[in-house]
C-alpha cells in the first residue's frame, strides 16, 4: 500500500514539470478568493479556463517560472519545506518517544497533503468555483447588485490588510469546525481527519475532499464582502498552513501564556481524543490556528497532559484504511 502513494506521489511531482505546455500561463491563485469572470464568456470555457489556468499555475510553482509575485511566494516549496521542517523536530524531539520516524499512515497523510494542497483544486475545484462565483454574480445582477463589497479596508497599509484576513477567515474557520462537528451529514466527512490514530504533522491536511467544498463556499461570501486591496496573501496561507502543522505534530513546545493565542499540539490532541464526557461530545478545542476562540467561548478543554490518550472516535477501528475507501465514505447511506 505504502508503495502506491510513493509511486503516485512522484507521478504528481513529475506532471508538473513535464506537462507540454499547451496551456495558457495565466496564473490562478488556488488558495485566493477566485476573481470574477468577464461575463461574454460561456460557463464552457470558464471550466476550461479554470483548468488551463490552474495546470499553467501548477507547473510555474514547480518551476519557479513566474513573474506576477516576489519568487520566494511559492506554496508547492512552502508546503515541501513546512513539512521537512517539522518532520525534522519530529524526529530530534519527539513528545512520543516510542513513536516510529514514519507513524502508521504517514505515506497515506503525505499523499493526502499534496492531494487537498493542489491535486483537488487542479481535478475539479478551480473549474467548479469559477463557475459558481459566475454564477452567483449573475445571480445578484438580476437584483441590480453588482458588488457586494460592504466594508473596506483596501486604503489601510499591508500588514493591518493581512492581519484583518487572518483574523476574520481564522473565526470564520472555527465557526465551521464546529458546524463540521454538529451535524452528522458533516460529521461523515469530518470523520477521515478524525480517523488519525497516531499523531503526527502530515495528518494536517488528511481530510475528506468535502471539507475543501464546505470551508470554501461558507468563507466565501462573508470574505468577498471585505473589499482587500492586495493581491497576494501569501503570509497568512504559509503561516497557517505551518501551525496547522504544527498542532498536528509529535514534539512538546511550552508556549506559556501564548496558548492562550495560539493552538499546539497539547491542545489540539484533545480535539482528537477518542472519549469526551457526554456533556462535550460534540466536540472540544476547535481552534485552527487562534485558540483564543476556544477560550473566549468555553469550548477549551485539557483535563490533563494528553501525550498518550486515545485518538479516534467510537468505532475508529471500522472506519477504511485507505484513500479511495475514505473519500467515498459520508456518501454512503447505511
Ligand atoms: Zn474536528
Ligand atoms: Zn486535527
Amino acid at each position: 500500500m505504502k508503495r502506491i502513494y510513493i509511486v503516485i506521489l512522484i507521478v504528481i511531482l513529475g506532471m508538473g514539470v513535464t506537462m507540454p505546455d499547451l496551456l495558457a500561463q495565466t496564473a490562478i491563485e488556488g488558495t485566493e478568493l477566485v476573481e470574477e469572470v468577464p461575463e461574454e464568456k460561456t460557463y464552457w470555457q470558464i471550466i476550461k479556463e479554470g483548468y488551463e489556468g490552474y495546470w499553467g499555475y501548477l507547473k510555474s510553482e514547480v518551476t519557479f517560472n513566474y513573474d506576477y509575485k516576489p519568487w520566494w511566494q511559492n506554496y508547492f516549496y512552502g508546503l515541501i519545506l513546512i513539512s521537512l521542517f517539522f518532520m525534522l523536530l519530529e524526529w530530534v524531539a519527539p513528545w512520543r518517544k516510542d513513536q516510529a520516524k514514519f507513524r502508521e499512515d504517514f505515506w497515506l497523510d503525505t499523499f493526502y497533503m499534496f492531494f487537498n494542497f493542489f491535486l483537488f483544486s487542479l481535478i475539479v475545484y478551480n473549474a467548479a468555483s469559477m463557475v459558481m462565483v459566475n454564477l452567483f454574480n449573475d445571480f445578484l445582477g438580476l437584483f441590480g447588485v453588482t458588488n457586494i463589497v460592504a466594508i473596506h479596508v483596501e486604503s489601510w497599509p499591508a500588514w493591518a490588510q493581512l492581519l484583518t484576513l487572518f483574523v476574520v477567515r481564522d473565526f470564520i474557520q472555527w465557526n465551521i469546525h464546529r458546524l463540521l462537528h454538529r451535524f452528522d451529514f458533516l460529521w461523515e466527512f469530518h470523520k477521515v481527519h478524525h480517523s488519525v490514530q497516531q499523531m503526527g504533522f502530515a495528518a494536517h491536511l488528511r481530510y475528506h475532499w468535502m471539507e475543501n467544498v464546505v470551508y470554501r463556499s461558507l468563507e466565501y461570501i462573508p470574505l468577498a464582502m471585505i473589499g482587500f486591496g492586495l493581491e497576494q496573501f501569501f503570509i497568512v496561507h504559509i503561516f497557517t498552513l505551518a501551525v496547522g502543522h504544527f498542532n498536528h505534530s509529535n514534539i512538546n513546545v511550552p508556549l506559556g501564556p501564548l496558548k492562550y493565542v495560539f493552538n499546539n499540539p497539547q491542545m489540539h490532541i484533545w480535539h482528537h481524543a477518542e472519549h469526551l464526557p457526554e456533556e462535550r461530545r460534540f466536540g472540544v478545542n476547535f481552534a485552527l490556528t487562534l485558540s483564543v476562540w476556544d477560550y473566549l467561548f468555553g469550548t477549551n478543554y485539557i483535563p490533563h497532559e494528553g501525550r498518550d490518550i486515545k485518538l479516534g472516535f467510537p468505532g475508529v477501528e471500522d472506519f477504511p484504511k485507505d484513500f479511495v475507501q475514505q473519500n467515498v465514505h459520508g456518501f454512503r447511506r447505511e
